[in-house]
């Protein structure tokens, strides 16, 4: 997703000080969504033009925390268009320009820059007119130009996608800020919770402009969800240039993943020691996520050959990192391999290994794709031991959450009879026979919170 705003004034190469930019670098940094670049394409004396590219992983969209959780597929729009995840993303990289600070230059900060802004696809589900109406009134020239569905069948007609031009004078602040509230009301399906923080950032960014606007309340309804309680103290809190009373509106905001604490710790340790007490010198961590495993799997000198795949490439960024990847020396280089893959697709990479882990990944797939895992992992694979973790649904109780699952992205959650009708079903079909064990504190009643399940080949 990329946006540019070329502002033209005497003195333009001025603006990199208001942006907090350096026009001669490139910026970059990593956000909860994913990436986020800044740039200069051009740069003359009497106009600018500032970059901002981002790059989303839709899959941590799916799996990262419930935060996002209105997105549940992989394969969604949220990387292409601008949306309320490229406000996170603004956030992320001018958060001094949105806050109207200026160190160096603050002379600056008052100065009108005529602007012309380019979204190159936006998403609206209420079209052009929309974003005239809201976008007007604050002294934009708006050019809404719906995109077609597909450009090779015009009869399917337009998308709910347009490309964007605004052209206005506004101070740097003032653009940015009318992006960062109005891009989320334009396409109406904030990724996120939607609560008392939101009301905030909504008078905080908006209070100046947004007290004045005619379509204020519509821009209040849509940025905050159609939350009437909400709405009404944001409206109230414009009107009076006060922070909105948000007193009660709190309920319902989402609990982080439940774990107990250290639990991850002792899963890994027990997978490791399975994996070594199998005689193993290889092994494929699969769904290895931040390399975690991987770290652990290193320090241990019987392990020759060790193979981390995940479907994210942002985890697979991070584990790179945690694990010094490019700079480890050859030898530690040469034992370990890490590659972008999918459990559900067969690869000839994952043949030949001693062991293979999946820790705390079975749960994150779609029940109806368990079906190709089992053929990819037990019919092509094939390791000697497959070790697999997965949560134990019956503990949750313990947790004080029966109903729920413990991370936004499980598709499932198995009570221990559950994990061993699976694996029955596999040991069934494939030359595998198989142990279930309790992870973590057991209850008498309800296990331990983890589930570890041990198959070894039968057929050597
Ligand atoms: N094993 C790691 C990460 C667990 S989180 C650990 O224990 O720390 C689950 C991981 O499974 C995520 O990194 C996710 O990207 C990955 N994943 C989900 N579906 C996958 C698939 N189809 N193929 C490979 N990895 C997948």
């Amino acid at each position: 997703m990329l946006i540019t705003l070329t502002g033209a004034m005497p003195n333009a190469p001025d603006l990199g000080y208001l942006f907090g930019k350096n026009p001669a670098a490139v910026f970059t940094r990593e956000f909860s969504a994913g990436q986020v670049w800044v740039f200069y394409p051009a740069v003359a004396e009497d106009h600018i033009t500032i970059a901002l590219l981002t790059e989303i992983d839709p899959v941590g969209l799916v799996r990262g925390p419930a935060a996002l959780a209105q997105i549940d597929q992989y394969v969604n729009d949220r990387p292409y268009v601008a949306s309320s995840l490229t406000s996170v993303a603004m956030q992320t990289a001018f958060s001094t320009a949105l806050a109207g600070r200026c160190r160096e230059r603050p002379d600056l900060l008052e100065r009108q820059v005529q602007w012309t802004i380019t979204l190159p696809v936006v998403a609206c589900d209420a079209g052009a007119e929309l974003i005239t109406r809201i976008f007007a009134p604050l002294g934009y020239n708006v050019t809404a130009t719906p995109l077609a569905l597909d450009a090779a069948f015009p009869q399917w007609g337009a998308s709910d996608l347009l490309r964007v031009t605004l052209a206005g004078t506004q101070t740097v602040q003032a653009a940015l800020s009318h992006l960062y509230v109005l891009i989320p009301v334009l396409d109406n399906s904030k990724h996120y919770y939607v609560g008392p923080e939101e009301a905030e950032k909504l008078r905080a960014h908006g209070g100046a402009w947004l007290a004045a606007h005619p379509e204020r309340e519509l821009i209040a309804r849509r940025y905050l969800r159609y939350r009437q309680a909400l709405v009404r103290t944001a409206l109230a809190g414009l009107a009076e240039g006060d922070p909105p009373d948000t007193e009660g509106a709190a309920a319902g905001s989402v609990a982080p993943e439940e774990d107990a604490p250290g639990l991850h710790e002792q899963r890994l340790a027990a997978v490791l020691a399975a994996v070594c007490a199998s005689g193993a010198t290889t092994l494929a961590d699969l769904g290895c996520g931040e390399g975690r495993l991987l770290e652990l799997a290193l320090r241990e000198p019987t392990l020759t050959r060790i193979f981390g795949m995940d479907v994210s490439p942002v985890a697979l960024a991070r584990a790179r990192r945690r694990l010094h990847y490019d700079t480890l020396p050859a030898a530690q280089q040469a034992r370990l391999q890490i590659a972008q893959g999918s459990l559900v697709y067969r690869d000839a990479r994952l043949a030949g290994f001693d062991a293979a882990a999946l820790v705390e990944v079975i749960e994150h797939l779609d029940p109806p794709r368990l079906a190709a895992l089992e053929q990819v992992l037990f019919a092509h694979a094939r390791p000697r031991r497959v070790i697999i973790t997965t949560p134990n649904r019956e503990y949750n109780t313990i947790f004080a959450k029966p109903e729920r699952l413990r991370h936004g992205d499980h598709r499932f959650e198995w009570t221990r009879a559950e994990g061993r009708a699976w694996a029955d079903h596999i040991t069934a079909s494939y030359p595998y026979r198989y142990a279930q064990r309790e992870l973590g504190p057991v209850d008498a009643t309800h296990g331990a919170p983890s589930q570890l399940l041990i198959f070894d080949r039968q057929d050597d």
